[in-house]
C-alpha cells in the first residue's frame, strides 16, 4: 500500500496501533528490569545503577532507561495502571506520568481525572501534589549553611548559602526592605536590586555588632584598623596604590578614604618594605570634633535626606589631599550616602550647594584610569 494513498483516520489508527505495541514491548521489559534489580545484576556488572546498566548495555537512552526503572517496581504495585498498560488503553509515556503522579502523593481520583490531560500538563500536575515528607524537611534543615569567604585575593567575599524553605522567606524578606529603605534616598537610583540587598546585609550585620557592644552607640563601622602604606609606591602614583590593612583585607584608596573618616587607625609607612614611619593610633576624627559636627549638622546634610541611620562625619576635603579635622571641613552624612554613595560610588559633594543641602554629583575623575596594556 502506497503511503500516500491513507487518509489521515488511517495513518492515526496505524500509528495508535503501533503505540500500543510499544506499550506492550516496554511493559515487558519493565518486567525484566524489576528482576534485574531483584537480583542486583547492575552491581554485579560493576555499574553504579540500574539505569547505568540498561541504558549502557542495550544503547538505550537514560531517559528511557530511567524510564523502564521508575515503573518496575511500582507497575506491580499498582496492577490498575499496569491493567491499563496491557489492555492498551494507555501508552507506556503515559503510564510513567501517571505513576509520577501516585508518587507524588495524588490519590486514585486524581490519577483517574489526569487522563483528560496532555504529558505535560500531568507532569506539572504532579509537581503541584508533591508533598514534603518529614524525612524531606529533615534533610533541607540538615543542609542548611551559611558560608563567607574571601577571594584568593581578599579583595572581596562571597558569600553563599543553602536555607530551609521558611527561613530563606525571612532572610529574604528582611534583606528586600532592608534594600528598599535605600531605594528612597537620592544616589540610589543608580543601584540594582543585588546592590541594595548587599548594602541592606551590610546595615543588618553592623546594627547587629552595635547590639552587643558597650560602647554607647558609638558606630561600631569604623572598626581600629593599622594601615601599612608602601611609601615608595605611593610616591610614584599619587596615593592611589591601595594599602594593606592590618589582618585584614586588601583594600583600594576609596575605602582608606573612608576609614579616615569613620575609623581609628594606625598609619604604618613602609619603604623598601620597612616600617619607617608610625602614627599613634587615633580616632581619625577626634571624639570634640565628632560630637561638634554632629550637634552642627543635627542629621544628613544631603540635599533632601532625612535619614538618621548612622550618621557618620565625612571630610570634606580628602584627607589625603591635606584636608584636616577642621570642623569647617567635615560634615554629617547617614550611612548610605557616605559609604555608598560618596565613597563607594564615588559621588562628589556639590562645592556650589548650600551647606546642610549638599547636592551629590556624579564624579568625572570617578572612573579608573584604562589598564596600561
Ligand atoms: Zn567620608
Ligand atoms: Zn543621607
Amino acid at each position: 500500500m502506497l503511503w500516500s494513498t491513507w487518509s489521515p483516520d488511517e495513518m492515526n489508527a496505524e500509528f495508535r496501533a503501533h503505540e500500543a505495541q510499544i506499550a506492550e514491548l516496554r511493559n515487558r521489559q519493565a518486567v525484566i528490569v524489576n528482576e534485574f534489580e531483584k537480583a542486583n545484576v547492575a552491581a554485579g556488572a560493576g555499574c553504579r545503577s540500574t539505569v547505568e546498566y540498561v541504558s549502557g548495555r542495550f544503547d538505550v537512552s537514560r531517559a528511557v532507561a530511567s524510564d523502564l526503572t521508575f515503573v518496575a517496581g511500582r507497575l506491580a504495585q499498582h496492577r490498575w495502571i499496569q491493567g491499563s498498560l496491557e489492555a492498551g488503553e494507555v501508552g507506556f509515556d503515559r503510564a510513567v506520568a501517571m505513576l509520577r503522579l501516585v508518587d507524588a502523593g495524588a490519590d486514585r481520583r486524581t490519577v483517574e481525572a489526569s487522563c483528560r490531560l496532555d504529558l505535560a500538563g500531568v507532569g506539572r500536575l504532579a509537581a503541584s501534589q508533591r508533598r514534603v515528607s518529614r524525612s524531606d524537611e529533615r534533610s533541607v534543615f540538615v543542609d542548611r549553611f551559611v558560608s563567607i569567604q574571601p577571594t584568593l585575593d581578599e579583595s572581596s567575599w562571597r558569600l553563599t548559602g543553602q536555607l530551609p524553605a521558611t527561613d530563606g522567606q525571612v532572610v529574604e524578606r528582611a534583606l528586600s526592605s532592608r534594600g528598599d529603605e535605600m531605594r528612597l534616598l537620592p544616589g540610589s537610583e543608580s543601584c540594582t536590586r543585588g546592590q541594595r540587598q548587599a548594602d541592606g546585609l551590610v546595615a543588618m550585620a553592623m546594627d547587629s555588632l552595635d547590639r552587643n557592644s558597650t560602647d554607647g552607640g558609638e558606630s561600631r563601622s569604623g572598626s581600629s584598623v593599622s594601615v601599612f602604606v608602601d611609601l615608595d609606591a605611593a610616591a610614584g602614583s599619587g596615593g592611589e596604590s591601595g594599602a594593606a590593612l592590618e589582618y585584614g583585607p586588601r583594600v583600594g584608596p576609596a575605602v582608606l578614604d573612608e576609614v579616615l573618616c569613620t575609623g581609628s587607625v594606625q598609619i604604618v609607612g613602609l619603604s623598601g618594605g620597612r616600617p619607617v614611619v608610625t602614627s599613634a593610633a587615633s580616632r581619625a576624627i577626634p571624639a570634640a570634633i565628632r560630637r561638634f559636627v554632629a550637634h552642627r549638622d543635627g542629621g544628613c546634610v544631603a540635599d533632601g535626606c532625612t535619614s538618621r541611620y548612622r550618621l557618620q562625619p565625612h571630610h570634606v576635603r580628602r584627607y589625603a589631599d591635606g584636608g584636616d579635622h577642621d570642623p569647617d571641613d567635615v560634615e554629617t552624612y547617614c550611612w548610605f550616602h557616605h559609604h555608598v554613595a560618596i565613597h563607594q560610588l564615588g559621588f562628589r559633594i556639590d562645592p556650589d550647594s548650600p551647606p546642610k543641602r549638599r547636592r551629590l554629583i556624579r564624579s568625572a575623575t570617578n572612573t579608573d584610569p584604562p589598564h596600561p596594556h
